[in-house]
């Protein structure tokens, strides 16, 4: 379980892990959450408040002169406006559930696809959990609402400040074969129109059957450095993890490859949009470079000013290192991609983080 705190712009400000708490930064928490996933819940957030007191801000303690205290990790999960969620595996959906039932004020929505929001009504079935929510938008007396999204191009609202783009993702495959999909998210300040980019569980592109990371990379490509730098995306298991026993994730091996791929067309829109520009000064074409090498120096340097939050890491039950696993798998990363030079970072997303998205 992992808690992180960022905002979506260049400030100091929170977002949560298994349940990142997302919000714009020149706002108020009490004003609105956006919980990005639901994994770890309010015990995780018991935890971290007890290390971080002031994470979440204080408040006045009335009839004292200027005496504050913080907030409780009740009255911060009650901030919760919406739950954002990539897919329905229970290490995503673990806290809305069972926080559902001692909510209390209006009802959240869960925005999920629509496959998502089907899987998690069969948790909300009154057999293996009572039924607290709903498809009736406008229903008052429930807990939860189940709000589609579409994976189309369009940014759909999440609040009055954070709005969201979705894309399909591969997520391995079910017992009879068939695909499994969970998703990821483009989030958007709707103020400074800055974004950061979620990637719910996923698999390699290079053994999915049907390989989805790469319409995100391209995506990503055109908002990379100034609109887009901060990303979040899976690596569950360490080095070495053979491809039969991925179960629809990453390791440190494949990770690499994606950054390749991203930094790749990265490269490829600056190398159109000089092409563009030279084009409309009338100049004759240059040389037609190559583009599609992927050799160190020609992507060195593509991804300067990108963080890569590396989670979703799986535990260590074994103990076969002695630091912790996250910190493993981002070392792993870092080792691999080193001689390409992307002038990418890469970060372990640890519990309690602040992060400026
Ligand atoms: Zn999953
Ligand atoms: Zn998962």
């Amino acid at each position: 379980m992992v808690i992180l705190t960022t905002a979506l712009d260049p400030d100091p400000d929170v977002v949560l892990l298994d349940q990142l708490p997302i919000k714009a930064h020149d706002v108020p928490w009490s004003e609105g959450i956006v919980a990005l996933e639901a994994g770890s819940g309010i015990g995780a957030l018991k935890e971290i408040l007890r290390e971080k007191p002031d994470l979440f801000g204080t408040r006045a303690v009335k009839g004292t002169n200027g005496d504050t205290k913080p907030w409780t990790a009740a009255e911060v999960y009650s901030w919760i406006q919406c739950y954002l969620i990539t897919h329905a595996h229970l290490d995503h959906v673990n806290s809305l559930v069972l926080s559902a039932g001692s909510m209390s004020g209006s009802p959240r929505r869960i925005y999920a696809v629509e496959q998502a929001l089907k899987d998690i009504e069969g948790i909300f079935s009154d057999r293996l959990w009572p039924n607290l929510a709903s498809w009736n938008e406008k229903e008052c007396n429930t807990a939860l609402i189940y709000s589609r999204l579409h994976a189309d191009d369009l940014y759909k609202d999440l609040s009055d400040h954070l709005s969201v783009r979705t894309m399909p993702l591969s997520h391995g495959k079910d017992r009879a074969g068939g695909a499994y999909k969970s998703a990821a998210f483009f989030i958007r300040n709707k103020t400074s129109g800055h974004e950061l980019l979620f990637f719910g569980d996923v698999e390699p592109d290079s053994i999915a059957s049907q390989p989805r990371t790469i319409d995100v990379w391209r995506v990503a490509a055109t908002k990379i450095p100034h609109k887009l730098s901060t990303i979040f995306i899976e690596c569950s298991w360490p080095k070495g993890r053979s491809d039969q026993l991925l179960f629809g994730h990453l390791n440190p091996e494949h990770l690499a490859v994606e950054l390749g791929v991203l930094a790749s067309e990265v490269m490829k829109v600056r190398q159109d949009a000089v092409a563009k520009e030279r084009s409309s000064k009338s100049q004759p074409p240059r040389k037609k470079q190559r583009r599609d090498s992927g050799s160190p120096s020609t992507l060195r340097g593509a991804l300067e000013g990108v963080r890569v939050y590396i989670i979703h890491c799986k535990e260590d039950l074994r103990h076969d290192f002695d630091r912790p696993i996250n910190q493993v798998i981002a070392e792993q990363v870092r080792a691999l991609i080193k001689v390409q030079e992307l002038g990418v970072e890469i970060i372990a997303a640890e519990q309690g983080m602040h992060i400026r998205a």
